[in-house]
């Protein structure tokens, strides 16, 4: 066993160093317990400007923070990189690529994947963004597609090249097609002679009637027009049918030719195995009662994006989003420490305190409550919360030069092809000494 029973403290073990797996960590720094976090990869990631990442627009680091420097002055607190593959309620264990480590209280935190709803062709060949390797990959395939149109005598193949899809019009589909819009109005023309900004094009392909749906109806009209201004092409009510690697069908009887589609259009829970069938919803999400104790368990919880909190007032669960998984953290912390102490537990309450998209330069959708704007202002107020809300003191600084360098420069200079993407097999490979 890799990491056996600490007779001396209880042991919390947690999957995940994610907004809500990091913060439950830190809410636990006083408490009588040992905490144990696992995660895959060796830092947090800022998932919200993934997108910036993709485009070139800010450093790749600068959206990750090392988990061991999050928690450098913590004495309860270890941290090791590795996978969980099973978990083991029978005897308090987790499987992972390191070996078993046993657990007094287990707390899921693995967040979500990319959904594909069951078509094998679309996950191959179109790219997804939820993590850092997948918005360098992203950052790869634009980079190379534009340096290929660029020497290409062949116009058709020129215009597949491109040619952008995003498949899903949710916070992260708008703001990456806002983003492509803009690499064809500010970039294009000044570092691509050879090609000029009518030969791109961006389209937006979304299922429900309107762009972000889950914000007002005032933000998701302004968020539209935003996009429609800055030449994206946008398709509601529509479903991506198939691509190829070449055609992109969608059910309008609408096929564009692209070698770029990405993907943008649904989630399900990373669930490990070992958790019971019957309590995984709709989504691949684990219903957890109000304490986010997994239902059936009394010392395994969900949290974040991965569980579903079903009560009266939240019957569905509450949103994938940041502020959820990092209350659901804090809260759990607190009723961690009562169950120990046979203290009663508190029911959690989410607060919401509105949401923001950002669609390009000046142009942003807000709403804060009953307080609802739109433009410039929430541009700036959005750049402001995200700069706030990076781990480290670095990041922070980095983010804010690369966008201010953006700003006046309307330019980015993250642009470096590092990896070669491999359109054939999908995946990354050295480059060329
Ligand atoms: C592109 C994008 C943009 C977004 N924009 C916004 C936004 O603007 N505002 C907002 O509020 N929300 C946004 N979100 C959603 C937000 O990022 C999530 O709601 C939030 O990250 C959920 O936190 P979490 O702790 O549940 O999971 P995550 O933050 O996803 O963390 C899960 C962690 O678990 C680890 N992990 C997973 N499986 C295993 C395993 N088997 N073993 C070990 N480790 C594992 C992963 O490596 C990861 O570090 C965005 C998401 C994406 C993808």
């Amino acid at each position: 066993m890799y990491l056996g029973k600490n007779a001396a403290k209880p042991r919390v073990v947690i999957i995940g160093g994610g907004f809500g797996g990091v913060n439950l960590g830190r809410k636990l720094k006083n408490a009588d317990v040992d905490v144990v976090m696992l995660d895959k990869h060796n830092y947090h990631t800022f998932q919200p400007l993934l997108y910036q990442v993709a485009i070139g627009a800010i450093e790749s680091d600068a959206v990750g923070f090392p988990i061991r420097r999050i928690f450098t002055h913590q004495k309860n607190f270890s941290f090791h990189m590795a996978e969980v593959q099973k978990i083991d309620p029978v005897s308090n264990t987790v499987t992972t690529t390191l070996g078993a480590v046993h657990y007094d209280y287990l707390v899921i935190a693995t967040g979500a994947n990319s959904n594909f709803f069951g078509n094998k062709e679309i996950e191959h060949y179109t790219l997804p963004m939820k993590n850092l390797p997948e918005a360098l990959n992203i950052r790869s395939l634009i980079l190379q597609n534009l340096e290929k149109a660029a020497v290409t005598t062949d116009l058709a193949e020129r215009d597949a090249l491109l040619t952008f899809v995003v498949v899903g019009g949710g916070p992260t589909g708008v703001e990456l097609s806002g983003a492509l819009a803009e690499v064809q109005r500010n970039m294009l023309c000044k570092d691509y002679p050879d090609l000029h900004p009518e030969h791109m094009k961006v389209y937006l392909a979304e299922g429900k009637p309107k762009l972000i749906a889950s914000m007002s109806e005032q933000a998701s009209t302004k968020a539209k027009e935003f996009l429609i201004d800055m030449g994206v092409t946008i398709y509601n009510d529509v479903h991506v049918t198939s691509y190829n690697g070449d055609i992109l069908k969608i059910d309008n009887g609408v096929e564009i030719k692209t070698r770029n589609v990405f993907w943008a259009a649904g989630v399900k829970g990373e669930v490990p195995e070992g958790i019971p069938q019957e309590v995984i919803l709709r989504g691949a999400r684990i219903e957890t009662n109000e304490i986010s104790q997994v239902k059936g368990f009394t010392n395994i919880f969900a949290i974040g994006d991965v569980a579903a909190m079903i009560t009266a007032d939240s019957p569905q669960g509450h949103p994938g989003v940041a502020p959820v998984a990092i209350q659901q953290g804090a809260h759990l912390a607190k009723n961690i420490v009562r169950l120990i102490r046979n203290e009663p537990t508190e029911p959690f309450k989410y607060h919401d305190k509105g949401s923001m998209a950002t669609i390009g330069r000046n142009r942003a959708v807000a709403d804060l409550g009953k307080i609802r704007f739109q433009g410039t202002f929430a541009w700036f107020v959005w750049l402001f919360v995200h700069i706030l809300s990076l781990a480290g003191f670095s990041n922070k600084l980095v983010v804010f030069s690369n966008w201010l360098i953006n700003y006046f420069t309307k330019n980015t200079d993250n642009r470096l092809i590092v990896h070669y993407f491999n359109t054939e097999t999908m995946t990354t490979e050295p480059m060329a000494k």
